[in-house]
């Protein structure tokens, strides 16, 4: 599969991290999460590399990923100990934290990930076939969220890469809305317009992804008022940010059931991304202390080369300690220049 996953990292005092109505978290009786306090570096050289042990490469790409966020790291460093071995074993974010600290101590240019890749088997995460990186993102925050079992960690966690949203859906008769607040841990953004268009940048990407849609005709939705199917208009608003944002390009599209294809040309690619710059004030639901947080730099960018169906992934990462740019290939890496985005549109034009 051919999906491209980004990471951005908050640029400003990242405050709204804690505290944030509606995530359920019980604001107050929280203590604040210190994620702008810590400062700690990978290794003193900055990287390690990973080992493939079988189609692994979007494992690797997705754990350097992980490790060079010290956000997520100071909160892998606090979690509670499985007591028993069979526990361990089976500990996704303990595991995670074994091999974080083996990559520390190691004078080697990369270390074996098997004991995780045992882990995540034996959680029923399919290794050793070819993964979309947004999938496999998904499925493996998840593990590791459900097995922190401190709640505030899991809180915390949660608050560092959760996204919400509010989906509405307005009766064109009648003007009745329906909202749904909800949280997404990516945005799945569209390379193409709803008439396969291309679009030529991440910016318009996510504009089209905020754009509402009119639902008319077979598409009209029940309105709860008139009692009866009426053309709608639906959409989504953003509510709230995190720290570490996500941002997922949908690559790969279905032309028959069983052929996917990739779909391969250029989308320029910002350094620096303002969502107030890039929204309308009706694509928001947010007060302006929580928008005036949106402004993030690019941290991480994981590029699949390839087809759909077989290929290669590597992560380019920004050192959150040293800010310099990494290019991680399984076992190998090397520092890059300043602007990786012209590493990753030459990977994308065929
Ligand atoms: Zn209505």
């Amino acid at each position: 599969m051919s999906g491209l996953l980004c990471q951005w990292q908050g640029i400003l005092s990242p405050t709204h991290i804690y505290g944030v109505p509606g995530l359920g978290l019980g604001e107050s009786s929280h203590s604040p999460c210190p994620f702008n306090l810590i400062s700690l570096p990978l290794v003193p050289t900055g990287a390690v590399g990973l080992y493939n042990i079988g189609l692994s490469c979007c494992l690797n790409s997705l754990l350097q990923v992980f490790f060079m966020n010290t956000h997520f790291t100071m909160i892998l460093r606090r979690i509670r100990v499985p007591k028993l071995h069979a526990e361990q074993r089976r500990s996704v974010p303990y595991q995670m934290l074994l091999l974080l600290e083996e990559m520390q101590r190691s004078k080697e240019n990369a270390v074996h990930p098997q004991k995780l890749a045992r882990c995540l088997t034996a959680n029923n995460l399919k290794l050793f076939i070819q993964h979309d990186a947004a999938q496999l993102f998904l499925l493996l925050w998840n593990l590791i969220k459900n097995q922190i079992t401190d709640c505030q960690l899991a809180d915390w966690l949660s608050m560092l890469y959760t996204i919400q949203i509010q989906e509405y859906l307005v009766c064109q008769e009648c003007s009745f809305e329906t909202r749904r607040n909800s949280k997404m841990l990516t945005l799945p953004l569209p390379v193409l317009t709803h008439n396969s268009r291309q679009l030529n940048t991440l910016e318009d990407s996510l504009r089209c992804f905020f754009q509402s849609e009119q639902l008319t005709d077979n598409n009209m939705c029940l309105c709860e008022k008139c009692e009866k199917k009426t053309p709608c208009l639906q959409g989504m608003r953003l509510m709230c940010l995190p720290q570490t944002l996500t941002l997922h390009l949908n690559r790969f599209y279905f032309r028959k059931p069983n052929l996917t294809q990739k779909i391969s040309f250029s989308l320029s690619f910002p350094q620096s991304l303002d969502f107030n710059q890039i929204l309308t004030q009706e694509q928001c639901h947010s007060d302006a202390k929580e928008k005036a947080d949106w402004q993030y730099e690019l941290f991480a960018v994981v590029a699949h080369s390839g087809s759909a169906s077989s290929g290669h992934y590597c992560a380019y990462i920004r050192s959150l300690t040293d800010c310099k740019w990494y290019c991680f290939n399984d076992s190998s890496w090397c520092v890059v220049d300043s602007c990786p985005t012209l590493h990753w549109a030459s990977l994308e034009v065929k």
